[in-house]
């Protein structure tokens, strides 16, 4: 039997417990890869450990130095990362003219910065690594504008350039930069936007839930194994050459 593409190989997640994260890890274990997975609620994390024999770091990724004591943990558990996948991420909504200076720097916070900085963390890592790879989970909201969502879209087109800029910089190296880009994703963050359509527009939740579907071309959600699909074949060796790759899995939306 053939041996498994990823065995031993630490592969860091962000917000690894939930959603995306989760699937992600479930995926990479699959393969056989060490995993450390970062979140701020330790349930998540370690119920997402406990099923993928990996190991939980609470951590919260807009704070540098919580960061850098996580990274540290990870690779003391672990070894060197060599697969990052910066998933931690949060949506807000709002008409631009209400949205608050508050709102805008939690989402950039969340969305950019900290991606900055777990990056920056872990490059040292990543570029000693035979196969180093740096998965970014961006968003449709890198390419396009997104109604009630400016400092979101704002975010994750930043997350794509930085991606790009470090795909572009890094490409005589054995490291790929590459942001993933998903529509509407069934996850607890798209719950969360159901529950705000909601309670913006007094809609029941299952219309609600249709308003946020119908967002993709597709009609439907996109399920977080597809995503974690795409995260696993990046981070295979035979993938190489994919690099500064923002890869659309939307159902046709950004057609
Ligand atoms: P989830 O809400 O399930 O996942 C987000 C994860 O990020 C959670 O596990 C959360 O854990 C973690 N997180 C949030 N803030 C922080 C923080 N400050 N520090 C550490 N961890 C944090 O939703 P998804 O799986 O959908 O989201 C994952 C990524 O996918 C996000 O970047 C999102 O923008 C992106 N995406 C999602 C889409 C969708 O439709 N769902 C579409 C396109 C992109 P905790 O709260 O415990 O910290």
């Amino acid at each position: 039997m053939a041996d498994k593409a990823l065995r031993g190989r630490h592969a860091l997640i962000t917000g690894g417990g939930t959603g995306i994260g989760a699937a992600a890890a479930q995926a990479l274990a699959g393969e056989g890869a060490k995993l450390s997975l970062l979140g701020r609620r330790m349930e998540p994390i370690q119920a997402a450990a406990i099923a993928t024999g990996g190991t939980a770091f609470q951590c919260d990724v807009t704070e540098a130095g919580a960061i850098e004591r996580a990274f540290g943990e990870a690779r003391a558990a672990n070894g060197p990362i060599e697969l990052l996948i910066v998933n931690a991420g949060i949506a807000e909504s709002a008409p631009f003219h209400k949205m608050t200076r508050e709102s805008w720097h939690r989402i950039i916070g969340t969305n950019l910065t900290a991606a900055f900085d777990c990056a920056r963390e872990a490059i040292r890592d990543l570029l000693e690594s035979q196969n180093g790879r740096l998965v970014f989970i961006a968003s449709v909201a890198s390419i396009r504008g997104v109604p009630y969502a400016a400092h979101y879209a704002a975010s994750k087109h930043g997350l794509l350039g930085l991606a790009r800029s470090l795909a572009a910089e890094y490409a005589k190296t054995n490291l790929t930069v590459n942001a993933v880009c998903p529509g509407y994703v069934d996850t607890p963050m798209t719950d969360q936007s159901v529950a705000r359509v909601s309670e913006i527009t007094g809609r029941s939740s299952q219309d609600s839930r249709a308003v946020i579907t119908n967002m993709n071309a597709s009609g439907r959600l996109v399920d977080p194994e597809a995503i974690a699909n795409i995260v696993l074949t990046l981070c295979l060796p035979l993938s190489r050459d994919i690099n500064g790759a923002a890869i659309t899995i939307d159902g046709g939306t950004s057609a």
